[in-house]
């Protein structure tokens, strides 16, 4: 059997940190910077008031009360200022120009908010409420390196620079495409023998926790034909493809006996429990890459985290590897088979222990949906017993 390790590192050679394009910002969360974002001009632009209040020379408002004539109104966005002579005050909004001639914003929290002529109770330090230009940002220093995912901020620092649009690595566009013959949509009536399709969920929405454009494609049954013909149809839009079901050793496995005539795709036996057999490899003219997955509820899940999520993480340009664990102590034994890497679900808690649920078959979707972690029990290890310190994968 095949090492969970030599898999995913066979998936990390193959798959390729997809190319760099230009989008508009709108478009651009979620993706990953592709090129350095530099500031054209200092930020703020200009010397502006932090507070509603009035523009003075701080030294008239040392003795205080005072009161000075309030000569000009400068809102946000004004352009016409007139300037601060000694002896006046010009009342200021937040985020307007600080005019020539004032060092100092009084808050109008410490006057009586006059319009004609203002009385100001409380002496200011020169400097106070002004915001100086380049205090953020200064002309040409750059903002952003390449590599860094696009979060909201980053979407405002990159706006607040003044662009409109962006060099990125994309958000890797998967397509979900799930196989059986018993799967029917939910919403829909059961017949006997059959049962809702929950992997093209879970797989879809994993993939865009993951940051990638998840696609679910319409469930096909077992026939080879029909799952190739979908699966061409589906190939102009995909980064990669993640199929689920069919790739046992029973009959009726329809993405096994598609694809392993191509040559192009492997089909192997992992030393994991949960997810044993897995398929890997590339398909059509642009050599898309095709994760088929058991399908097993809980295999194709704890198969997408281990070997999909990073491969996800390579097509988006960021570092990528064995999934993350941390270290938690388990409140109850574990068994787990020799020679096969375990990923048991459980429950991780604040004070870092872990809990493994109830139901750890394969097919126990509630279970898997009350847990938030899978523990991780090495290949060599065959008991575990409570109290130990363990490896956990967050979910
Ligand atoms: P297979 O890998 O196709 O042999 O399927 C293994 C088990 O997973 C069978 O019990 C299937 O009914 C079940 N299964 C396969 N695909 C799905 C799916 N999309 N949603 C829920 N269960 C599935
Ligand atoms: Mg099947």
């Amino acid at each position: 059997m095949k090492s969970v390790d030599a898999h995913l590192a066979d998936i990390l050679a193959t798959v390729r940190t997809l190319a760099p394009l230009e989008l508009e910002l709108e478009r651009a969360l979620g993706t990953t910077l592709a090129e350095e974002v530099s500031s054209p001009v200092p930020l703020p632009p200009f010397d502006n008031s932090a507070m509603d209040g009035y523009a003075v020379r701080a030294a008239d408002v040392s003795g205080v009360p005072v009161t000075l004539p309030v000569v000009d109104d400068v809102a946000a966005g004004s352009d016409e200022l007139r300037a601060v002579g000694p002896g006046h005050a010009v009342r200021i909004m937040t985020g307007a120009p600080v005019p020539a001639g004032a060092d100092a914003v009084v808050p109008v929290e410490w006057t009586d908010g006059g319009t004609a002529q203002v009385t100001i109770n409380r002496p200011v330090q020169v400097g106070n409420a002004i915001r100086r230009a380049g205090e953020d940002v200064q002309a040409g220093e750059v903002v952003l390196k390449p590599g860094t995912v696009i979060g909201p901020a980053q979407l405002g620092i990159i706006a607040g620079v003044g662009r409109r649009r962006v060099w990125v690595r994309p958000r890797p566009r998967i397509v979900v495409l799930s196989t059986g013959a018993e799967l029917v949509e939910p919403g829909t009536a059961l017949r006997p023998g059959q049962i809702w399709d929950s992997n093209s969920f879970t797989l879809t929405a994993a993939v865009r926790d993951s940051g990638g454009e998840g696609f679910r494609a319409a469930t096909v049954g077992d026939d080879p034909a029909v799952f190739l013909d979908q699966l061409d149809a589906q190939l102009v839009r995909a980064d990669a493809i993640i199929t689920s079901g069919g790739v046992s050793m029973g009959a009726y496995e329809p993405v096994k006996e598609a694809l392993s005539p191509l040559g192009t795709v492997r089909f192997e036996k992992v030393a994991m429990q949960p997810g044993m057999p897995q398929g890997f490899g590339v398909v059509g003219d642009d050599q898309i890459p095709i994760f088929a997955l058991p399908g097993n509820p809980v295999s194709s899940y704890v198969s997408f985290m281990v070997f999909v999520r990073p491969a996800l993480r390579k097509m988006r340009g960021l570092p990528a590897g064995p999934p993350e664990t941390v270290t938690a102590y388990v409140l109850a034994s574990l068994r787990s088979p020799a020679g096969r890497r375990s990923y048991l679900r459980g429950v991780l808690a604040d004070d870092g222990t872990v809990t493994p649920v109830h139901g750890q078959g394969s097919h126990q979707l509630a279970a898997l949906a009350s847990a938030n972690a899978l523990i991780v029990v090495p290949e060599d290890t065959t008991e575990v017993p409570s109290g130990t310190a363990v490896q956990v994968m967050p979910l």
